[in-house]
């Protein structure tokens, strides 16, 4: 299927996420006539930036895991990373501050891991051994048979060598049951879980398999990519370019539908047809707002009634001075982080003890922050649907800087000189579902076959890529969506070829 060229394929990727990026580069190298059309100035969607006051603040993602599948991406195109933007492997990963007055950092190497673990409760040093093993292993079969390889349906993930492949892998129950097989310290048992928020999931709702997520966090590495997530994003639409990509910034499309020569993209420029589209935008939102009523793949109920990943309240603060307590990546922690989950999964509230992060960026990049000062950007999980009013969003604002203070001996409060933030509204102006800052959470229910599909039933040429479809969350799992978007792609010009040329009529519904 690689090898089918696309040459007399025009495509239009609706959204300059990383799923959309990912697309057009691969559909471009396969020949099609692409052009990106972005709603907003700056691609990378919710990898964007904001420049003020020589203050650089990545919006979304700040940490780049899975360093290979960055490797594979620009490997498929001949180029390497460093084509583009350097890394650095942070030392420590992180460091976290608990509530109770305890910290720890989190070093990059197996013996340090094993002493840190074994600090808290002997024995755990080979217990996460094990534990890592594990994860490993559901890591190597996890990628290699279920995330690279495109498996659109149910059959697909029952076949029988499959199976066996997967045989190590008894790990549907969830991930706090099987973290507490290996270790029962419960500060050892969150940096086994925290992993699990890149995936919009709690402990209690996620199943074990993600454990591979340690595997990425602790063996695989931490890194800081040159300029920031918005570096990666930049050499990514370097790269489409070379690969003859257009792109049209600052247009909305508001259109999408079925039309007797192919499909009907509209924007305010008027309306064009393509053979092909890819949407990028979440699909609850192009099945709402961009195609026609009652054509789409779900029932609004279907969204309804699906779990979300958390929203976020995020600030984004210039700071005076230096944070020397502070690591490039922090974790402020409650010693029972429990409530603020059930605050984002049962009951939704703000939380009253928050667990979040801090990212300091400028303690690795001198140039996100002018001399003197320090880029901090703090997220903090919260319920989909929340009011953020802008009363709460204050009263929140001056809880987070408050537990700051209180637990990691850093007192921002007199110190900022810039400030942002973003919470549920702003999320939910990108099209998201109730303000989820992520997408669908990785439950069981909402992994695999049971994530929408990157083929469009209901319309004919219609793909989606990006977090909302399969593999998922995060950047490295978009940036797979896209080469599984061309591999749908090509099989369908292969079969049209295949059953005697294309289609006159690509884009009519079809009956099913
Ligand atoms: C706060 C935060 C922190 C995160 N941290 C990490 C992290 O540390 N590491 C990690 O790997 N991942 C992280 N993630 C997740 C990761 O950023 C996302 O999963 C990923 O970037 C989503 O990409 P996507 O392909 O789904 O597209 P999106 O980012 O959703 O982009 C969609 C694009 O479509 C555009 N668009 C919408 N409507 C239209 C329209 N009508 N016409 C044209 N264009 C339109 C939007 O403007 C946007 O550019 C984080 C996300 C957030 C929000």
């Amino acid at each position: 299927m690689q090898s089918t060229r696309l040459d007399s394929e025009s495509v239009v990727v609706v959204g300059a996420g990383f799923g959309g990026l990912s697309a057009a580069c691969h559909l471009a190298d396969a020949g099609a006539d692409v052009t990106v059309i972005e709603r907003r100035d700056h691609l990378g969607g919710a990898a964007g930036r904001i420049e003020r006051d020589g203050f650089r603040f990545d919006t979304g993602p700040s940490w780049y895991l899975m360093p290979e599948v960055f490797e594979r991406f620009f490997g498929q195109f001949g180029r390497e990373p460093s084509d583009y933007y350097s890394l650095t492997r942070l030392d420590p990963n992180y460091r976290v501050f608990w509530k109770d007055g305890d910290s720890a950092a989190v070093p990059a190497d197996r013996p340090g891991q094993r002493e840190l673990f074994e600090s808290y409760e002997s024995g755990a040093g080979d217990a996460l051994e094990a534990y890592l093993d594990g994860a490993a292993e559901a890591y190597d079969v996890g990628m290699s048979e279920f995330v690279y390889e495109r498996r659109p349906r149910l059959r697909d993930w029952v076949d029988p060598s499959l199976l066996r492949a997967a045989r190590g892998l008894t790990l549907l129950g969830s991930m706090d049951d099987h973290v507490g097989d290996y270790v029962e310290h419960p500060k050892l048992k969150q940096l086994l879980e925290y992993t699990l928020v890149f995936l919009g999931g709690s402990p209690y709702n996620t199943p074990a398999l993600y454990s591979l997520m340690s595997h990425v966090d602790l063996d695989r590495g931490v890194y800081y990519p040159e300029g920031g997530m918005a570096g990666v994003v930049d050499g990514i639409a370097e790269l489409a370019r070379d690969l003859g990509v257009t792109f049209e910034r600052g247009t909305a499309v508001t259109g999408i539908e079925p039309a007797a020569d192919g499909i009907a993209v509209t924007t305010a420029e008027g309306r064009r047809t393509v053979d092909r589209v890819v949407s990028n935008v979440p699909p609850a939102y192009a099945e709402r707002e961009l195609l026609p009523a009652g054509v789409g793949d779900h029932d609004p109920g279907y969204w309804d009634s699906r779990t979300y990943a958390p929203s976020a309240f995020m600030l984004y603060l210039g700071v005076e001075g230096d944070l020397p307590e502070l690591s490039h990546h922090t974790l402020v922690l409650p010693t029972d982080w429990r409530p603020h989950f059930e605050s984002i999964f049962d009951q939704a509230s703000w939380p009253a003890d928050p667990s979040y992060y801090v990212n300091v960026p400028s303690q690795t990049d001198e140039s996100v922050a002018p001399d003197g000062h320090s880029t901090v950007v703090v997220l903090v999980p919260i319920a989909p649907g929340l009011d953020d009013s802008p009363d709460q969003r204050v009263r929140f604002r001056e809880t987070v800087l408050d537990d700051i203070a209180a637990h990691t001996g850093v007192d921002l409060r007199d110190r900022v000189v810039v400030e942002e933030s973003a919470s549920v509204t702003e999320f939910a102006s990108m099209g998201y579902p109730r303000g989820t800052a992520l997408g669908l959470a990785h439950t069981l229910g909402q992994t695999g076959p049971f994530r929408p599909d990157h083929r469009s039933s209901a319309v004919s040429g219609l793909y989606y890529a990006g977090s909302f479809t399969d593999p998922g969350i995060g950047v490295p799992m978009c940036l797979i969506s896209g080469e599984h978007v061309a591999d749908a792609v090509r099989e369908d010009v292969a079969a049209a070829a295949d059953a005697g040329g294309r289609s006159l009529v690509p884009a009519l519904l079809r009956s099913e």
